[in-house]
């Protein structure tokens, strides 16, 4: 079967309805930075606009501008890096938000309370404006991809829908799962809440390279041998978070993707190559009627 762009309940292109400001430390530089969420207009997409000691750039959340995928995602152009930008475009992924301009003093994305939930109070204390355009989208071919234990497939769908698998040997984790379907779910009440994690031992090798830096028990979830650091918010939190990871990373396509999609123990790392096996599908597709605008940001 060709990839296709198809569909019958469609999705209009959303902004903001006016700037805010939201400012924090990252998780991993532990520095602060500031960042101002602005209306953009339709085609425009997620554009980071960063100004840190690197200098100044303006960069899409876009595949080709990827630099990192270790623990977190990096964009990066012109030698200027934006650190830690999966929670807010998952936020954007969940609100609808199609086109947004995040102007970024720093050098890394506020991490809040660990989950998406200071960007969805954004969000709700602005409100939206639809653009009117349908929103651009993607019907993939099936395709997987895998890394050692790490499964992800992708395969046609009306709509997105994800179930995600967390498999650990850990006592107290175990196995946990968790499902989102964009028709019937609700993004702000059962994912953007679902806070970032860390095993114990990991933290501690995460400050070895220089990564958690900002990390601490308000914006991480430590899991102990037999305890976490706070109460969780859902029973399966963690494997919430990684959906939430999931739908952050997926956003860095550009579109929406109609799709199931399926994970097992997967990461960033994991679903970028998933992106770039999809972004290849979407260069074949030459009736691609966003395809040209984004070609721009190149
Ligand atoms: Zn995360």
């Amino acid at each position: 079967m060709n990839a296709q762009f198809l569909g019958d309940r469609e999705m209009t292109c959303k902004t903001l309805s006016k700037s805010v400001r939201v400012e924090g430390i990252g998780l991993h530089t532990g520095e602060k930075s500031v960042v101002w969420l602005h209306p953009a207009d339709t085609q425009t997409g997620i554009l980071f606009c960063v100004r840190n000691s690197q200098g100044e750039a303006t960069i899409p959340a876009f595949v080709p501008f990827v630099a990192d995928t270790k623990r977190r995602v990096s964009l990066q152009k012109d030698g200027v890096t934006i650190q830690t930008v999966e929670h807010l475009l998952a936020a954007s992924f969940g609100f609808g938000l199609t086109d947004l301009i995040v102007e970024v003093y720093g050098s890394e994305i506020p991490i809040g309370d660990g989950s998406a939930q200071v960007w969805i109070d954004a969000f709700k204390e602005t409100g939206t404006v639809d653009l009117g355009e349908i929103a651009p989208f993607f019907v993939p071919q099936k395709v997987s991809v895998e890394c050692g234990e790490a499964v992800m497939v992708v395969e046609p769908s009306d709509d997105f829908k994800a179930h995600y698998v967390f498999v650990t040997k850990h006592p107290l984790v175990g196995v946990q799962e968790a499902s989102f379907d964009l028709q019937t779910d609700d993004f702000a009440k059962e994912i953007a809440p679902a806070r970032t994690f860390g095993f114990i031992e990991e933290v501690q090798n995460l400050w070895k390279q220089g990564l958690a830096r900002g990390g601490s028990l308000e914006n991480a979830i430590v899991v102990f041998t037999d305890r976490y650091s706070a109460p969780l918010r859902f029973n399966n939190e963690l494997a919430r978070h990684k959906l939430l990871d999931l739908m952050g990373d997926l956003m860095l396509l550009g579109f929406r993707l109609k799709a199931k999609v399926q994970a097992r123990s997967s990461g960033h790392t994991l679903h970028f190559k998933m992106c770039q096996n999809l972004w290849r599908q979407v260069e074949q597709e030459a009736s691609a009627r966003w395809l040209k605008h984004r070609a721009t940001w190149m």
